[in-house]
């Protein structure tokens, strides 16, 4: 029988009634796992069963078994990394999405694909102040969008390189506390990380423009073709804002492609008080933001979006026979603006995300958020045995402790916090300095959540 109805309803009931159980209370939980590399691989089977086994023993060796491994996301306390939190609609849209196993290869083989995809994403550029004229699609990670960024500009700046490899020596920039996906971007596109320029940063982390104006000239004089800019609208460190219009200016003379990484910080832009953070951004070419980050998406939902999908569509149609459709003017083929043909339903969890909640609402979050933060900075800056690393200009807080042996004390300290499996945090290094970072962005997160890791920090 390829579909047990009763079975299904029986193992759907229990998995929604612990699914709501979860989701109403994920302090239950320890926030990071306590095990050792290894240690799930020892307590599984070496080999899979030859006879299939029923649902409920499936789902009582994941609650036995596999629960004791996994790092809590949803937890109230996860502040590490930055938050990507299961949400009601999130989990009930990826539950739809599995039970269709629809796959968008092109407008043909599932047209609500293509077309809600389009529709969620445009609701999003709206609310996000970007311009009109972008156009989206939704990858599974920020690096993947950051590649088709790089690959993109890398058709533009050298239009031979589809058929023949790269003809020119390109180059592409971004400041030194980029993300390391623009690395790998650039080494996807094979464009070699020794044309990668890491320009440096202010004391607040934000690129110097006039660094990338030097390293631009510099970089022509000397026979190499600027191909693409990467500007940073709220780093993975400290969550520094680029100065996006000037960057904007001094890539213009060259027409490098200018993509905006604002795979954390773009949700902010739905706060009008957010909205110089992209101003200028009808003059980008491409840009990130992930809605799995900090817009209650369940993980994978990267938005990538252009303002040259022809850019896009050149770099990557290549449609053989079966993959033909209607020509229609109105029809989206995604599979023509990436690498990849396959595509999951993302679309729905992102349309379920943003109808169920509502600007309003995720505007109140996100506030809630940055309040928490600035209170969390504030106890900080108040204590002198700590101080402030960086700027706080969103929900992230660099903290270290201060006197001699800063380093090795803090560093001990992130590890004691950690071990307790109360509160998960993370470190980072700024400009050679090591620091205790805080990120705030979980759903579930509320001021009695901050305090607690406040305590724990002073313990
Ligand atoms: N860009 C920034 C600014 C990030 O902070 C991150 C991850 O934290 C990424 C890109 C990569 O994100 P993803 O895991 O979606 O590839």
């Amino acid at each position: 029988m390829p579909h047990d109805s009763d079975g299904f309803r029986r193992a759907a009931d229990e998995a929604a009634d612990w699914i709501a159980r979860y989701l109403a209370d994920p302090r239950r939980h320890r926030v990071n796992p306590s095990i050792k590399p290894g240690e799930l691989i020892d307590a599984l089977p070496k080999a899979g069963p030859v006879e299939g086994h029923p649902l409920d023993a499936i789902f009582a060796d994941f609650e036995r078994t596999i629960l004791p491994a996994v790092g809590h996301w949803n937890h109230p306390r996860f502040f590490n990394y930055f938050a990507c939190t299961g949400s009601t609609p999130g989990v009930i849209s990826e539950m739809l999405s599995a039970a269709l196993n629809t796959n968008g290869l092109n407008w043909v083989a599932s047209p609500a694909v293509s077309e809600l995809e389009q529709v969620a994403l445009s609701w999003l550029r709206q609310w996000m102040g970007l311009s009109d004229d972008y156009f989206g699609q939704i990858f599974d990670t920020a690096s993947t969008s950051t590649m088709h960024a790089i690959m993109a500009a890398r058709e533009l700046a050298d239009p031979a390189s589809r058929l023949e490899g790269q003809t020119t020596r390109l180059t592409v920039y971004c400041s030194d506390q980029a993300h390391s996906s623009v690395d790998k971007a650039v080494v996807a596109a094979g464009l070699g990380l020794n044309n990668l320029r890491k320009i440096e940063s202010d004391e607040s982390f934000r690129m110097i423009p006039a660094k990338l104006t030097d390293a631009l000239a510099n970089d022509k004089a000397n026979g190499f073709t600027p191909c693409c800019v990467v500007a940073t609208v709220g780093t993975t460190s400290t969550t520094a804002v680029d100065p996006l219009e000037p960057i904007l200016d001094v890539a213009a003379p060259y027409n490098a492609w200018v993509h905006i990484d604002a795979a954390y910080a773009g949700a902010a832009a739905l706060l009008p008080e957010y909205e110089w953070m992209l101003r200028g951004n009808a003059r980008a070419h491409s840009l990130v933001v992930n809605p799995h980050k900090w817009l209650f998406t369940p993980v994978d939902c990267s938005a990538f979006y252009t303002r040259h999908p022809d850019v896009l569509r050149r770099t990557f149609t290549i449609t053989p026979e079966y993959l033909r459709t209607t020509g229609d003017p109105r029809e989206v083929n995604l599979m023509d603006y990436g690498v990849s043909l396959g595509r999951r339903f993302r679309g729905l969890k992102l349309w379920y995300v943003l109808r169920y909640f509502g600007l309003q609402k995720l505007q109140e979050l996100l506030r809630g958020h940055i309040a928490m933060a600035r209170q969390f900075e504030a106890w900080v800056a108040a204590d002198d045995r700590f101080e402030l690393a960086a700027p706080v200009p969103l929900s992230t807080v660099c903290f270290r402790l201060r006197g001699e042996d800063s380093e090795s004390r803090t560093r001990a300290m992130v590890a004691a916090v950690n071990a307790g499996g109360e509160a998960f945090i993370s470190q980072t290094n700024l400009k050679g300095r090591y620091a205790a970072r805080v990120a705030i962005g979980n759903l579930a997160t509320e001021p009695q959540d901050i305090a607690a890791l406040w305590r724990c920090l002073q313990r």
